[in-house]
């Protein structure tokens, strides 16, 4: 059902296909006023995997997600005129972008849009887990006032481990290194210039980031490589002993992706305390339902909140109408990743 149709709104575009837009995890409504200006029929309605799998997309020409849809083969087999799929964020792990491909679909992300909040919301786990934060905020609203348990440490003079140094871990990096930390990084896939520029060490291997740091901040992706990296045996190797002299025990952060860091590990050492604190945005299954980590009074949670920003959610919403604005102009859109 795509049709040519005159725009008034947009003067820039005189001339486009209007076009059926599911748009199923949310999007920022400024650009879905957009799309609607342009012409689209924008229908914002989330899908079960049922409704999903017996192929409702084919009522589509484009879809929307987030995390939470998730875009199986069967779904794409059974998706009709579907010819894009857009997910809002970085991340693509619950799109089968091979199956897209192979159906003709093409699928975008948008990159850097949300990278500055999830930057800030690492700083924030780690300062949150090394000065007690949450634990603090729970204790005096039960009347309680424990200066001395809640004795922090400083980051300053710390060793940080940043496991993928792509854009997110390189915002880390700079506020990090303006915090005084010591920064450190294991990707495999980074250039060494890069490491130089942001002032960190480059690891060649994994385990020597874990016997050095005793901060580790997962910014990696999910892949078959990356499963489970943060892992029981690498957690035991780490130090403990800051690089200033001062025991300030170990700290995990993942704001990257759930499946990256055993959460089984991490909750078997928070109980022996061998880690201090572990902070996580993500999780292996979300929404966390009886995760018994989540109760550990060490354990720091957010809710997959990396992105859930006022400014990242606007730029999200304006790079995804700028995708579908190309695609159905029938150009390749900037971030297509097939
Ligand atoms: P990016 O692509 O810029 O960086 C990822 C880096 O990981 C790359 O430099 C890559 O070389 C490296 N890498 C790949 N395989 C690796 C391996 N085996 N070991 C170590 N490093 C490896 O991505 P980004 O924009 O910086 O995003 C980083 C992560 O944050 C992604 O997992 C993304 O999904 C996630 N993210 C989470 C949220 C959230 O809401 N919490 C929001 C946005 C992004």
């Amino acid at each position: 059902m795509t049709r040519v149709c005159i725009n008034i709104h947009a003067s820039t575009y005189t001339r486009r296909y209007m076009a059926r837009v599911a748009v199923t995890d949310g999007m920022d409504p400024d650009a879905i006023r957009i799309l609607k200006e342009l012409g689209h029929d924008v229908i914002e309605q989330h899908y079960s995997k049922e409704e999903l799998n017996s192929g409702i997309l084919s009522e589509f020409d484009a879809v929307v997600v987030r995390s939470a849809t998730k875009i199986s083969p069967k779904i794409i087999a059974s998706s009709g005129k579907l010819s894009f799929i857009g997910r809002g964020g970085v991340g693509v792990d619950n799109i089968d972008i091979d199956a897209a491909t192979k159906a003709g679909i093409v699928v975008c992300n948008t990159p850097r849009s949300s990278t500055h909040s999830v930057v800030e919301l690492t700083i924030g786990h780690l300062l949150a887990s090394c000065r007690h934060i949450a634990k603090a905020d729970r204790s005096i609203r039960e009347g309680k006032w424990e200066k001395k348990t809640l004795k922090g440490t400083e980051l300053s003079g710390k060793r940080l481990g940043l496991i993928g140094f792509g854009r997110i871990a390189q915002g880390v990096a700079s506020i990090a290194n303006s915090l005084g930390m010591e920064c450190h990084t294991y990707d495999p896939y980074l250039p060494n210039e890069i490491a130089s520029k942001f002032n960190t060490t480059l690891h060649s291997e994994i385990n020597s980031l874990f016997r050095l740091c005793t901060h580790i901040s997962v910014h990696c992706n999910l892949t078959e490589e990356t499963y489970h990296l943060v892992n029981n045996e690498r957690i035991k190797m780490m130090p403990g002993m800051g690089a200033d002299g001062v025991f300030c025990g170990n700290h995990i952060v993942n704001c990257a992706r759930g499946g990256i860091v055993d959460e089984k590990a991490i909750l078997m050492n928070l109980e022996s305390e061998k880690l201090s604190s572990a902070a996580l945005d993500v999780f292996e299954s979300e929404p966390v339902e009886n995760n018994p980590l989540v109760s550990h009074p060490n354990f720091h949670g957010s809710p997959h909140v990396g992105a859930a920003t006022a400014e990242a959610q606007y730029r999200i919403g304006q790079e995804m109408v700028t995708l579908l604005k190309s695609h159905f102009n029938g150009e390749k859109p900037h971030s297509a990743l097939n």
